[in-house]
């Protein structure tokens, strides 16, 4: 049977073949150009596009015999953008409960369907790639392959799966539950001890992870876990370092604590995701290994305001200390002005799913240009998830992911909360764009 389910599936694969040659080539009118790597915009280009891929990048606007115009000529047109710090299986908005009471709640199942609605919502509002960063492996690896496929419409994934951490920690989900109370993959993320770190990396890699995420410090949020600690051994850290490294996977490290960002540093880790009480000497080691910056302020932003509207969600203790996000923007600003590389990240899921654009106000709100927020996007956001050859730039050889805007982003940094144009794989996803006159 199984044979014959093969069989069929190849038949469908010669039968497809024929009008993927024959598909046309795309030459998209590009009126404004902001490349993601150039540090000016260009005027009047025209992006050509073979299948899935760019092909050239040229100076006005030509229709090579026998392409397919996509004209954008009255629009800005940027790279797909990115987003390095997504949860797309985790909704605080749409799923009413409380993030404790969703973790004893849902299944995985509820949490593959979120993911799946999350993911659309995320496409269509420009973010053509994410880094998911949270969530059960299995589930998050099976979407990854079912848009890569073409099955579910969704942004291009590097899944994490389950995050790993000690007991205790940050992403220790049977924290302040009854002891009773458990799942079998809340304990695949509990590591204490290099040999279960070695382990643990090793099975997220058999199931499809492609970046290892691990807790560090505890969580401004999280129950019973101290974000100013480093509840992680530089031993624990440095085995998941190695470990990843020899599979060719980046570590990501959610670390809030000071001092402990830099060690996280030193230690090998690729990217520091939120960063928090990060202090000057943390700036320099990460500037020192090349490390990369996953600052989220936006979700320090919805926590404020979440904070003010409905504490309930959470503990009095953390409710207080989230109202202000002033503190965050100064310290992210002193690491920008200390040369530390910053790539884009939200936390979506914390925040709501397809509004990941807001954070780029709050990026330039802490010092960035609108350039310099807008590559944190596109060409920064690539090179910290390792994907620079596919993603995060319009130049020949990347992937045809292109967003479009109406105004000019540099003018209006909020232009990008309001994307009218989305092509992924040079197949446009979304087009709200004014016929001519
Ligand atoms: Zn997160």
């Amino acid at each position: 049977m199984r044979k014959l389910i093969r069989s069929g599936l190849i038949m469908g694969l010669l039968l497809a073949a024929p009008a993927q040659l024959w598909a046309k080539d795309i030459a998209v009118h590009a009126g404004r150009l902001i490349d993601g790597v150039s540090k000016a915009p260009r005027s009047n280009m025209t992006i050509l596009i073979r299948d899935d891929r760019i092909i050239s990048v040229t100076p006005g606007f030509t229709t090579p015999v026998g392409a397919e115009v996509v004209d954008l000529s009255r629009l800005t047109v940027l790279p797909g953008l990115i987003d390095c710090h997504v949860h797309l299986s985790f909704d605080l908005f749409t799923v009413k409960l409380p993030p404790q009471l969703q973790i004893v709640k849902r299944s995985s199942y509820d949490e593959l369907l979120t993911a799946v609605e999350s993911g659309r919502r995320t496409l269509m509002a420009g973010f053509t790639s994410v880094r998911d960063v949270a969530g059960y492996t299995p589930a998050m690896a099976a979407l990854k392959n079912a848009v890569k496929s073409g099955g579910i419409t969704g942004p291009r994934m590097w899944i994490s799966g389950t995050p790993l951490g000690p007991t205790g920690g940050h992403s220790d989900l049977s924290n302040g539950f009854d002891a009773q109370v458990s799942k079998a993959e809340w304990r695949d993320a509990v590591i204490d001890g290099p040999d279960e770190a070695v382990k643990s990396v090793r099975q997220h890699h058999k199931g499809g992870a492609d970046v290892i995420k691990i807790t560090i410090s505890g969580g401004t949020t999280t129950e019973g876990d101290n974000p100013h600690a480093q509840l992680m051994s530089d031993a624990e850290i440095q085995a998941v370092v190695d470990t990843a490294h020899v599979l060719g996977m980046k570590v990501a490290a959610h670390v809030q604590a000071r001092g402990a960002i830099g060690r996280a540093a030193a230690l090998g880790v690729d990217t520091i995701e939120h960063g928090t009480f990060a202090d000057a000497a943390d700036y320099n080691e990460m500037k020192a290994k090349g490390a990369w910056f996953v600052p989220t302020p936006l979700v320090a932003k919805f926590k404020a305001d979440v904070a003010r509207s409905r504490p309930e969600m959470f503990s009095a203790s953390a409710a207080s200390k989230l109202l202000s996000i002033d503190p965050l923007l100064e310290n992210l600003g002193r690491a920008h002005k200390a040369g530390v590389k910053i790539a884009f990240g939200t936390d979506a899921g914390v925040v709501p799913h397809g509004q990941n654009a807001q954070g780029f106000a709050l990026l330039v709100r802490s010092g960035l240009t609108p350039m310099e927020a807008i590559q944190t996007a596109t060409a920064s956001a690539a090179e910290a998830i390792g994907a620079a050859e596919d993603i995060g730039t319009i130049q020949p050889g990347r992937y045809a992911d292109l967003v479009a805007t109406a105004n000019d982003p540099l003018a209006d940094i909020t232009e990008l909360e309001r994307i009218k144009f989305v092509m992924k794989g040079g197949s446009v996803v979304r087009a709200n764009i004014a016929p001519q006159p």
